[in-house]
């Protein structure tokens, strides 16, 4: 273990390398083994970070819960102003993160990163967890709720957001008065570590936010089998969202699940295209498609599909791909497992009949021979039942299908076993209003894509895109648990 990395890449004093954070001490996995963290745009070595297992998850948990009482009695009002703390910081290494972010997922700079903006609007909440008063049988009685922390909660994270997802995670939970195990994605750790470290720094005491390191298997696995985490919030895939709730269920464990989406943007004849061209691209490419709120599927009146194609191939074309430190639009994919999914996907779209209108290949040139590139692609004729329509591929790849009337467009939306984001483009404030009640989604953006605009706004699937929300209020009392006290007066002793 060293204390930097030598990597000019990687933001010194930002991580540990080699170590993860459990009870406030900076430790190796209790193997000593390690992963590698990796730049996908030039395969580069950024740090490692250990590949812990079970035991490591128990060593956590048993620091969580010595942190627990005391995080519990701390009175709202100071923990808020702690994550406030940790906010400031966030804010002042927004850079250094957004840095940071960019390498481990291969994306090029967002700017300024949301993050200490939702975690102060999480740390507002803190001291605005209240339970009610209840109307009594008697007048010797008073009744009322308490809303109470669970005590040691976990928390599994993806790779394709890593810093938001932490906050929001570890925010929620915290600020609610529990102490949390996470484990981030093995593919990027760095940044929750970052976080992690800059929550100490904040003066959120030590054992409160444990990140364990390491495989889905492993250490993933451990935190729903562990009979004393209280709670889980799992953000991922579809496939593994069933495998945690069946652990889940073994300890009856409550949980939320925030997990994949195909999401549809619908596009009507009278929408404006000069603003839903480039959104829809945009929306598709950020992040190299790898959003689980991606608008993946065009559904798109008959009358306005041919100008659509056209200028969305034109707009597609104009994303520039690259590394990571090039002034470009789009990046590569996470990993070698993630840049197959999304060829063999492109691959069966045009085995199925799909039209290819734009991309497809792996861009060309010096750049390119390393790192998990792929073209923005543009799919065209696409049915509603074809493999590409119905199934994520998390990567840039946009479906194109065209319908005659309302009622059809509504239909092939809501066809799909995901229901996470659904857009509509129209200048009609009546199909406006008709559509954000038909389409079972969790989130609805009407002129807008990825739901852009709102603050504080509930986030969460319909179908199989999961239930509970995150980054809402009611966030942080998903993370507490009601007791109902009645108290009645005691006759006086004689
Ligand atoms: P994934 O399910 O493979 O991995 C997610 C996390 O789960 C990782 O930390 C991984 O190590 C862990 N994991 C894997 N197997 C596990 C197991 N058996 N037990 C416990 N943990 C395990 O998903 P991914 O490929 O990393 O992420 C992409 C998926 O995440 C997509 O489906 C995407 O839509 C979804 N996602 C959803 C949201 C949302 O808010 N709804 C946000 C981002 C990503």
């Amino acid at each position: 273990m060293t204390d930097t990395l030598d990597s000019p890449a990687v933001a010194p004093s930002l991580v540990v390398d080699g170590a993860q954070l459990i009870g406030g001490e900076w430790v190796p996995s209790h193997t000593g083994r390690t992963i590698d963290v990796i730049n996908p745009a030039n395969l580069e070595l950024l740090a490692r970070v250990p590949q812990s297992d079970a035991e490591d998850v128990d060593q956590a948990v048993r620091a969580a819960e010595a942190a627990f009482p005391a995080w519990r009695d701390l009175n709202a009002t100071a923990r808020a102003g702690l994550l406030f703390r940790w906010a400031d910081l966030i804010e002042r290494h927004s850079s250094q993160l957004d840095g940071l972010e960019s390498q481990e997922v291969g994306r090029p700079s967002w700017g300024p990163p949301p993050m200490a903006g939702q975690l102060r609007f999480i740390a507002g909440q803190a001291d605005k967890v209240q339970g009610v008063s209840l109307p009594t049988y008697s007048p010797d009685t008073v009744g009322y709720t308490l809303r109470e922390p669970y005590g040691v909660v976990g928390a599994i994270i993806p790779w394709n957001a890593p810093g938001p997802m932490f906050v929001t995670e570890v925010g929620a939970a915290i600020a609610a008065g529990n102490t949390i195990v996470i484990k981030p994605a093995e593919d990027a750790p760095l940044t929750p570590l970052a976080l992690a470290k800059l929550s100490i720094e904040a003066g959120i005491p030590a054992g409160v936010i444990n990140v364990v390191t390491g495989y889905g298997s492993e250490a993933g696995a451990a935190i729903p089998d562990h009979p004393r985490i209280r709670r889980i919030g799992f953000t991922g895939s579809p496939q593994t969202g069933r495998l945690i709730m069946e652990a889940c269920s073994r300890h009856l464990t409550p949980l939320h699940l925030e997990l994949g989406g195909k999401s549809p943007q619908v596009i009507f004849p009278d929408a404006d295209l000069d603003t839903a061209i480039p959104a829809i691209a945009m929306g598709i490419t950020l992040n190299t498609g790898q959003i689980c709120a991606a608008g993946s599927r065009v559904v798109v009146l008959r009358s306005v599909h041919d100008e659509v194609v056209e200028r969305l191939a034109t707009q597609m074309q104009k994303v520039t791909v690259g590394p990571w430190h090039q002034p470009v639009n789009m990046g590569p994919l996470i990993n070698e497992k993630q840049h197959s999914r999304v060829t063999d996907y492109i691959e069966v779209g045009t085995e199925q009949g799909a039209t290819l209108v734009t991309g497809g290949s792996r861009p060309k040139g010096p750049d390119f021979e390393k790192g998990f590139f792929v073209e923005p692609t543009l799919f065209d004729g696409v049915s509603p039942d074809m493999r590409i329509a119905q199934e994520e591929i998390f990567g840039p790849v946009l479906s194109v299908i065209t319908v005659d009337d309302e009622a059809e467009a509504i239909a092939v939306a809501n066809g799909v076993d995901y229901g996470l984001v659904a857009s509509v483009w129209t200048q009609s404030v009546g199909t406006a209003v008709r559509m954000s009640r038909a389409l079972q989604a969790g989130q609805v953006a009407v002129n807008s894509s990825l739901g852009a605009g709102v603050i504080g706004g509930p986030f969460g699937g319909y179908k199989n895109s999961g239930f509970g929300r995150t980054m809402g209020a009611d966030s942080v009392l998903d993370w507490t648990q009601v007791k109902t006290v009645s108290m009645r007066e005691a006759p006086l002793p004689r």
